[in-house]
C-alpha cells in the first residue's frame, strides 16, 4: 500500500536526498518509532545531532519555558540564554568569544570570513587563500563547498572559489609547498566525519600549529561534527595537546534545535564588528537554551565523563566484529565517533540493519559510521552490536 507522507514527500519536496522509505513520528531515549509502530535503536543520532536522544525530560522543560517567555527577538537587542551559552562555550573551550548562526555550513563560512577579514587586515590585502583537505566536509552553501574535498559535491557548480587549495590530509609536505604570503587559513576536521573516518595524526597537526604561529595564519578545525562530546572531550583538539584558532560547532549543540557558530581567540574575534557579518535567528532564545541544557548535561551533570569509557566499550565491540568478520578490514574513530571499512559497499548492511531494527548510516561508500545519541548506555550498545553481528553473519 502506498505510503501517503513518502508519496506526497516525493511530490513536494525538492528530491536532494536519496530518503529510504521510513516515516518516523517519535522517539524516546535512544529509539525512534516508524508510522507502523516498529521500534528502532537509533545509531545515527539525526547525523550526530541528538546528543540527548529523544524526549529528554530536561530539555524539554528548559525550551517549554522558554517558549512561554519569548520565542525570538532580533540581535539589535541582548537575550539572556545567548550570552549564557556564550558564557558557558568560552569557559569549556578555553577559547574567547562566540559568534552563534544556525548550521554547519554557516558556521564554516563565519570562520571563512573572519579569517580573511584578520589576514586583510593585518597582513595584507592579497592574503586571502584558504587551504582546505581532500576528504573533508564543510557544507553545501558555496564557500564551504569550495573548501570541501570531494568532487562528487562540485558537480555541475564549478568554479567554486577561486582562492581555496585542497591538499592530502596528514600530508606535511603537500601542505607546506602550497603555502605562500597569501595564505589566509588553514581548514582542517580532527576526525573526517563524512569523509571516511579518518583521524589527523598528531604529529603532523603540531607541525601545522607551528607553521602557523611562525606566519601567523589562521589555523580553522572544523568540529561542526567532532564537537560537543562526540569523541570524549567537549572538542576533540582538547585530546590533541593543541589549541586552534577558530572553532566552529552546530549539530550536537541543540540537539535537534538548530544551532551554529564559532568560537574564536580575541586576537581574531574582535575583527568582527557591527556590519561585518550577522544571521537573523543566530542566538535566537529557544535554540541558546536547547545548547544551554545540553551543555549543562555533557560539562556539569557527567555525561561527558562517560563517553570516553562508552566509546571504548564501542571499539572493543568493533574490533571483536573485525577479528570475525573477513570484510571488515579497519575500525576507526574515537570516543561516539567510530566507523568500520568494509570490503564491499556498505548499502546492504545499512539495509539489512534496518530490517532487523538497527539505524546505521555510511561515511563514505565503505566505511559505516556509528554515532548514536550520547546518552546510551553500554547495554545499549551490546544490542546494536548484536543486531549488526547478525546482519554481517547473513552478508558472509
Ligand atoms: N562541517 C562538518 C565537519 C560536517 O560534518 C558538516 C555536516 O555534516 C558540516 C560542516 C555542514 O553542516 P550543516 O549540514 O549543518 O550545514
Amino acid at each position: 500500500m502506498e505510503n501517503i507522507t513518502i508519496a506526497n514527500g516525493n511530490k513536494y519536496i525538492m528530491s536532494t536526498y536519496a530518503r529510504l522509505p521510513l516515516v518516523f513520528e517519535k522517539g524516546e531515549g535512544v529509539y525512534l518509532y516508524d508510522d507502523q509502530g516498529k521500534k528502532y535503536l537509533d545509531f545515527v543520532a539525526g547525523i550526530a545531532v541528538n546528543c540527548l536522544g529523544y524526549a529528554y525530560p530536561s530539555f524539554i522543560q528548559a525550551i517549554t519555558e522558554q517558549l512561554q517567555k519569548m520565542n525570538h527577538v532580533s540581535n539589535l537587542y541582548w537575550n539572556k540564554p545567548s550570552v549564557e551559552l556564550a558564557e558557558m562555550l568560552v569557559k569549556y573551550s578555553g577559547l574567547d568569544q562566540v559568534f552563534f548562526c544556525n548550521s554547519g555550513a554557516e558556521a564554516v563560512e563565519s570562520a571563512l570570513k573572519l579569517s580573511r577579514i584578520y589576514s586583510e587586515k593585518n597582513k595584507s590585502k592579497d592574503c586571502y587563500e584558504i587551504i582546505a583537505m581532500n576528504k573533508s566536509f564543510h557544507g553545501r552553501t558555496m564557500g564551504a563547498l569550495s573548501l570541501t574535498g570531494q568532487q562528487k559535491y562540485h558537480e555541475n557548480l564549478v568554479p567554486l572559489l577561486p582562492t581555496v587549495k585542497r591538499v592530502d590530509f596528514n600530508a606535511l609536505e603537500q601542505l607546506k609547498s602550497q603555502i605562500t604570503d597569501k595564505t589566509s587559513a588553514i581548514i582542517l576536521e580532527p576526525i573526517q566525519g563524512e569523509g571516511g573516518i579518518n583521524p589527523v595524526d598528531i604529529p603532523y597537526l603540531e607541525t601545522v600549529r607551528k607553521i602557523c604561529d611562525e606566519q601567523d595564519i589562521v589555523l580553522i578545525f572544523d568540529e561542526v561534527q567532532t564537537g560537543i562530546g562526540r569523541t570524549g572531550t567537549l572538542f576533540a583538539y582538547q585530546q590533541l595537546g593543541l589549541v586552534p584558532d577558530i572553532v566552529t560547532f552546530a549539530k550536537g549543540l541543540g540537539n535537534g534545535i538548530p544551532i551554529g557558530g564559532i568560537i574564536a581567540k580575541e586576537k581574531f574575534s574582535k575583527e568582527f564588528t557591527p556590519g561585518t557579518h550577522a544571521s537573523t535567528f543566530g542566538g535566537n532564545p529557544i535554540a541558546t537554551t536547547a545548547g544551554k541544557v545540553v551543555l549543562s548535561e555533557l560539562m556539569e551533570k557527567g555525561l561527558l565523563d562517560s563517553i570516553q569509557e562508552k566509546g571504548e566499550h564501542l571499539r572493543k565491540a568493533l574490533e571483536e566484529i573485525q577479528n570475525t568478520f573477513d570484510i571488515v578490514v579497519d575500525v576507526r574513530g574515537k570516543g561516539l565517533l567510530q566507523g568500520i571499512e568494509v570490503t564491499l559497499p556498505v548499502g546492504e548492511i545499512v539495509n539489512k540493519a534496518i530490517e532487523k531494527g538497527l539505524l546505521l548510516v555510511p561515511s563514505g561508500t565503505h566505511v559505516i559510521r556509528f554515532i548514536p545519541p550520547l546518552i546510551i548506555t553500554k547495554e545499549e550498545i551490546d544490542e546494536g552490536i548484536a543486531i549488526l553481528k547478525d546482519v554481517l553473519q547473513e552478508i558472509k
